[in-house]
């Protein structure tokens, strides 16, 4: 029986944090200069039920960059925007089986077969928010990843630089879907409205204050605010559940039956619908690019809890 009270959340996080604090595995992203320079001892749990409540444990004070969880965000504002069918027709709901940022996932089937947590899918979402410029887009998606984190959420600006002047291979992929018609706004601009909108940074209480306004229906449980419609929640969360962990998506969704989204700055949210929402930031990252800490410790708790919604006792 699933026992979401104080005393049983707090042990839990206790338990976790003591269990695989000493984890070594895994390695910062680097591809991103920035993002090796990045301390990988942050450790930082937090756990956000939908009465609001917030829980956490260890580091909760070092921020890290949101990176691709970010994605899921801007997915939900278009589709608060746009509605669901548009979602799936402008940009695509399948995953691509292949690396976030492919660009043969984009060439195969001339940008269709994609998807908003991937590279190709996360720029032409981005493309697709509403606003007459780059900067009124910007400053939309900042309020809404913000209205999800219940905080005034800020960018940090040399994981920003570092990446826009590396960043030609997402601006190649901008310029391949252009060129299939499934681009929205202008190539560079959208890309590097994307790039921005990974650099926000984030804590462990950030990202599960967002995952647990997914998992209320889109009213932030801490603040009260209503951020997104049950609808919007009702196709945002079924794309992570496919793709929200790159190549090891499938993987994830076997093994914790939770809808998730990591990013390569450390961060890993997952969604238990109508419970809560949970977050673990942690730099080292495995091969497929996901905290490797961050997946121990959610699944951890995720099986102490028994709140794998597959699981019919
Ligand atoms: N800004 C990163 C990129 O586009 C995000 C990657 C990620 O977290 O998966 O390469």
């Amino acid at each position: 029986k699933t026992d979401l009270s104080k005393a049983n959340i707090e042990r839990l996080l206790n338990e976790a944090y003591t269990k695989f604090k000493d984890v070594k595995e895994g390695k910062n992203a680097d591809y991103i200069k920035e993002l090796a320079n990045v301390d990988p001892n942050i450790f930082g749990i937090a756990l956000v039920t939908t009465d609001g409540t917030v829980y956490t444990k260890g580091d909760i004070s070092s921020m890290v960059s949101i990176q691709s969880v970010s994605k899921v965000f801007v997915m939900a504002q278009v589709l608060e925007e746009l509605g669901p069918q548009a979602v799936q027709d402008k940009i695509g709901v399948d995953a691509t089986g292949m690396r976030f940022n492919s660009i043969v996932a984009v060439e195969l089937q001339k940008g269709k077969e994609i998807n908003p947590m991937v590279n190709p899918g996360a720029i032409a979402a981005t493309s697709l928010v509403a606003g007459a410029d780059s900067a009124a887009k910007w400053k939309s998606i900042l309020q809404k990843q913000s209205d999800f984190a219940g905080r005034q959420l800020t960018v940090n600006q040399p994981v920003y630089i570092s990446e826009a002047g590396d960043n030609l291979r997402n601006q190649a992929i901008a310029h391949l879907l252009l060129a299939y018609g499934r681009m929205y706004f202008d190539p560079v601009q959208s890309t590097d409205i994307y790039t921005k909108q990974c650099a926000i940074n984030v804590n462990a209480k950030d990202l599960a204050t967002m995952a647990a306004t997914l998992a209320n229906g889109g009213i932030n449980p801490v603040t009260k605010k209503k951020v997104v419609t049950p609808q919007t929640v009702q196709y945002t969360l079924p794309v992570m559940a496919t793709a929200g962990l790159y190549d090891d998506s499938g993987i994830w969704y076997y093994n914790s039956g939770l809808p998730a989204k990591s990013g390569v700055g450390g961060g890993l949210l997952a969604v238990c619908p109508g419970k809560f929402g949970i977050a673990v930031v942690s730099p080292p990252l495995d091969a497929a690019g996901n905290s490797v800490k961050a997946q121990k410790v959610i699944k951890y708790v995720v099986d102490q809890l028994k709140v794998d919604p597959f699981l019919i006792e």
